[in-house]
């Protein structure tokens, strides 16, 4: 493999570098800890998406029928990267570019499209992703929020019943991409309706977190009415449907470049102040930095093979494990050797700190990866019960 950057993707990457630093506030590190989800940075993300949209580089990787340029996941990849070692200032609007919109693409009927596409590409539109509830989380097909289908006044409608629960940006977005119960079949059983928020009969309540304000949320159903045409794909095609959409999730976040930019700040720190010459703090730095460089050949090897029209299989959920295994360690790292850090000594740290440690959680449990990676990648025999 050639790991050289071509000289356009190098001119690419300098083109989003001089857009942040045009377009990012002096104070944008210390800004950051508000956290992703937070309403300060989502009202920042409102503009900036925007001025993204204006200037080209919200959604190059698109197709040129979506109306991107179709420059392809190796230059989605630098665009993640770029936005993700500065704290993501799209906010919630990197879900939009990175699955909502393909996704509606593929599945949506004329009027979604119609309706949802042309605010995502002008940088205007909010969502939000109402998979987990109390009982299903890493479990997802054990999902109970019912959307019967009845008759209404203006014709059928899905009266959905129901909770979720780590809900980000519930708070402020504008739509929900909502899993819905509509028969009892595990997951055929399951299907999407792209709920608006402010639909009468949704309650949503914030869960306190150390990951910045407003980012985590329960959201309550109680008799919420849309029309059919708010159903997404067929009735119980939810499934087939996720596992497109999710695919494009989560390859879309370059978690190990924010980490590995965060271990080469607090390596300068520790050095400036005299205090990276002992042997144990050079063998951890050393052990992050190999960690960090494992994810990013492993995520690498993923783009390629997207590239190269390839399916992507349960190898992803090797590369999502290394990176996970990358920023807990520098996560761990920053809390032993620099605590003062994630006081005010360094914001940037600091907001590291914020997006790591839910690393292994947030966007699916660690632990289901490795027992994807024992059963298909390593088709190891499972336990006799
Ligand atoms: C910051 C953050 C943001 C989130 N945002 C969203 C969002 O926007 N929308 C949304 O729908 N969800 C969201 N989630 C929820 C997230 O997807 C779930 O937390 C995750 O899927 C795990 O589910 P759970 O919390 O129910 O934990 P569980 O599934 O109950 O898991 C608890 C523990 O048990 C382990 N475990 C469970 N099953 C197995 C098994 N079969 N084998 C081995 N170990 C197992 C897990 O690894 C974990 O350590 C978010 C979570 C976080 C932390």
């Amino acid at each position: 493999m050639d790991f050289a950057w071509t000289q356009e993707q190098d001119a690419f990457r300098g083109k989003i570098r001089s857009f942040l630093d045009a377009n990012l506030p002096e104070n944008w590190e210390k800004f950051s800890e508000h956290g992703p989800a937070s309403p300060a940075l989502t009202a920042f993300a409102r503009e900036f998406c925007v001025k993204l949209a204006e200037a080209g580089i919200l959604f190059p990787h698109w197709p040129v029928e979506m109306g991107g340029e179709g420059l392809g996941p190796w230059e989605q990849q630098i665009l993640a990267e770029e936005m993700w070692i500065s704290g993501e200032p799209r906010g919630g609007q990197y879900m939009n570019v990175n699955w909502i919109g393909p996704t509606l693409e593929k599945y949506g009927t004329p009027e979604q499209k119609a309706r949802y596409l042309v605010p995502i590409t002008e940088g205007k539109s909010l969502w939000c992703q109402g998979f987990s509830e109390p009982n299903a989380g890493s479990d997802l097909a054990s999902l109970r929020t019912r959307a019967a289908r009845e008759d209404g006044p203006d014709g059928e409608v899905y009266k959905i019943n129901g909770q979720k629960i780590w809900t980000s940006y519930a708070g402020l977005a504008d739509t929900c991409f909502l899993l819905t119960r509509t028969s009892d079949d595990r997951k055929r059983g399951i299907t999407i309706l792209l709920v608006p928020m402010d639909t009468p009969g949704i309650t949503v309540r914030n869960i306190p977190s150390l990951i910045g304000e407003g980012d985590i949320h329960e959201v309550f159903f109680d008799d919420v009415t849309v029309p059919v045409g708010a159903r997404f794909g067929e009735e119980g095609q939810a499934w087939e449907i996720i596992a497109y959409s999710l695919r494009n999730e989560r390859l879309g976040i370059p978690r190990f470049t924010l980490a590995r930019a965060a271990l080469n700040r607090a390596v300068e720190m520790l050095k400036a102040r005299g205090a990276f010459a002992g042997e144990a703090v050079r063998i951890e730095a050393a052990r992050c930095m190999a960690l960090c460089e494992g994810a990013g050949t492993a995520n690498y090897a993923i783009v390629q093979k997207r590239v190269d029209g390839l399916g992507v299989g349960p190898e992803s959920s090797s590369a999502r494990y290394a990176t996970v295994m990358a920023e807990r360690a520098v996560v761990e790292f920053v809390v032993e050797f620099l605590p003062e850090a994630l006081a005010d000594a360094s914001p940037y740290l600091k907001m590291h700190h914020q997006r790591g440690i839910v690393a292994g959680v947030a966007s699916g449990a660690a632990e289901i990866q490795l027992n994807i990676i024992a059963s298909e990648v390593l088709e190891l025999p499972r336990e006799p019960r």
